[in-house]
């Protein structure tokens, strides 16, 4: 409980800080970046082509980063509306596949039907991104990436399933923590911002982990109080 409420004090921090500068250096990264685009056409800039792909490449790194931190930032109100999670999969799963593709990883979709629930879609499909793309990068060379949705008694569930070499325990403690990295490129943000969109649903977030894979469940309540937006009016 403890570690929970350091959690969210050190994400608050880190999303008013995010939602300070975040914007300010978007705009000139966008600049930089429609610049970049220009010269990459230009003949007498032919030889440097592959410089520019890799500063586009680089900005839009930088560009995703600023999205994660700006993700913790509650400078705008949620949207809620009752949608369902397949559909959301569905209108993702292109750019999944695409990711998964990538990697050499292969992607099964097995949903059942769920019922509608109170969600931010923009929020779930963070949520959604960022433990596929843990999942892809936990198979370094090739694997199945398993995308589930079903319901059981008390839970619509989704699940997030990978065959990479699992979480050894000391590194479990600390995941979900900002900035708590294992990865020489990672930022430590793509859980603590999937932990904090899960609170901000109600759901739960479950981790199952071995050595022939981990297994992310996110437990949403089914009947969630229908006016949560009347917090936001
Ligand atoms: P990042 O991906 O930038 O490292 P995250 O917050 O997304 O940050 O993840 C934190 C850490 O949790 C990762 O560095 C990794 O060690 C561990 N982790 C997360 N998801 C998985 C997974 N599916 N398999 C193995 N390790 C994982
Ligand atoms: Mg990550």
């Amino acid at each position: 409980m403890e570690r929970e409420i350091a959690r969210l004090d050190k994400l608050n921090l880190v999303g008013e800080m995010a939602a300070g500068i975040g914007h300010e250096i978007r705009n000139p990264l966008t600049t930089v970046r429609g610049f970049l685009q220009f010269l990459a056409t230009k003949e007498e800039c032919a030889k440097y082509k592959s410089y520019y792909s890799l500063m586009i490449e680089e900005l839009d790194r930088a560009n995703s980063i600023i999205t994660e931190y700006l993700s913790l930032a509650k400078d705008k109100p949620l949207k809620f509306n009752m949608t369902n999670l397949n559909s959301i999969i569905t209108t993702l799963f292109p750019l999944i596949q695409a990711d998964a593709l990538k990697k050499n990883s292969s992607v099964n979709l097995e949903m059942k039907d769920v019922p509608d629930l109170l969600l931010d879609e923009n929020e779930i499909r963070q949520l959604i991104l960022n433990l596929v793309r843990n999942a892809l990068e936990a198979m370094p060379l090739s694997g199945n990436l398993t995308i589930k949705t079903f319901s059981d008694v008390d839970n619509v569930v989704l699940e997030i399933q990978d065959e990479g070499k699992g979480i050894p325990l000391d590194i479990m403690e600390k995941i979900g923590t900002p900035f708590f990295t294992t990865k020489d490129d990672g930022t430590g943000l793509g859980l603590a911002v999937c932990y904090s969109i899960a609170a901000r649903h109600d759901a739960k977030i479950n981790v199952k982990t071995g050595s022939s894979g981990t297994t992310f469940s996110v437990r949403f309540l089914p009947n969630q109080n229908k006016n949560k937006n009347k917090n936001y009016l």
